[in-house]
């Protein structure tokens, strides 16, 4: 069956309605080689979300193609599917579990391989601040997270599985600018190791992509590097 082995990401003219009235992309062409950072940024209820959707095969598109490494997305299996690809969702769900259980996710992982996931997240230094470090129980009833914590934590544990791709779909709500810049640094680093579509509501999030994807009513209407938008 069909691996995915390198994470360059192609969309070829991919419409998409929910309903199948009301068209909310139109069109869209975007060619993302293995390990290029990307962003994506747009008013609100431009497609953003939905892209990432459509490529995490959350819903199937009327029209377009979408592949990985030249593969019809449709045609790969649902464990490798899993294996290779991340989501930091907009609003990340933590378990009422430890900070070592969040990050695991249910996965069989060593505690190299957590740790490793967290420093990767820039998340290992506030977690061993907590009361009882990684045992600390987080989510309900345990330490209350900011929601730039909570997605700090969450990009934590979609590291962990070593994806190929990593989407990450940046919190509308309130992240104070300290963690925004961790986010930042973090994605930076992981340039080259990791295919990565950023969501960003802040432009300094993803000053350092290689590339802008400016969504716009479900179209793109620009694309570049920061400094050229
Ligand atoms: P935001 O910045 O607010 O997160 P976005 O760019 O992510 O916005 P989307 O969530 O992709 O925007 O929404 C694009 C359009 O699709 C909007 O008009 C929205 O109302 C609509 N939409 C989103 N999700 C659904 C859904 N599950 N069912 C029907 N329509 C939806
Ligand atoms: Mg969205």
């Amino acid at each position: 069956t069909a691996r995915i082995a390198q994470g360059a990401i192609r969309v070829h003219e991919l419409s998409f309605a929910y309903d199948g009235a009301k068209t909310v992309l139109h069109g869209v062409n975007l060619a993302i080689p293995a390990g290029a950072f990307y962003g994506v940024v747009g008013h609100t209820g431009s497609g953003k979300s939905t892209l990432l959707s459509l490529l995490l095969r959350f819903y199937e598109a009327q029209q377009g193609q979408l592949q990985i490494d030249g593969i019809d997305i449709s045609t790969i299996s649902d464990a490798e599917f899993r294996a290779q690809l991340g989501l930091v969702p907009q609003e990340p769900f933590l378990l009422a579990a430890s900070a070592r259980e969040n990050i695991a996710m249910g996965r069989t992982l060593s505690e190299e391989a957590i740790i490793a996931a967290a420093k990767a997240a820039h998340v290992h230094d506030f977690i061993m601040q907590l009361e009882h470090g990684y045992l600390t129980p987080l989510g309900e009833g345990g330490a209350k997270l900011s929601t730039g914590q909570k997605q700090l934590i969450a990009i934590a544990r979609a590291l962990a599985g070593q994806p190929k791709i990593l989407f990450l779909d940046e919190a509308t709500s309130h992240i104070d600018s300290e963690t925004e810049q961790i986010v930042q640094i973090a994605l930076n680093e992981l340039r080259g190791k990791v295919t990565i579509v950023a969501i960003a509501h802040r432009l300094s999030t993803i000053r350092e992509a290689d590339q802008i994807v400016v969504l716009n009513h479900g179209r793109i209407v620009e694309q570049g590097r920061h400094q050229d938008l």
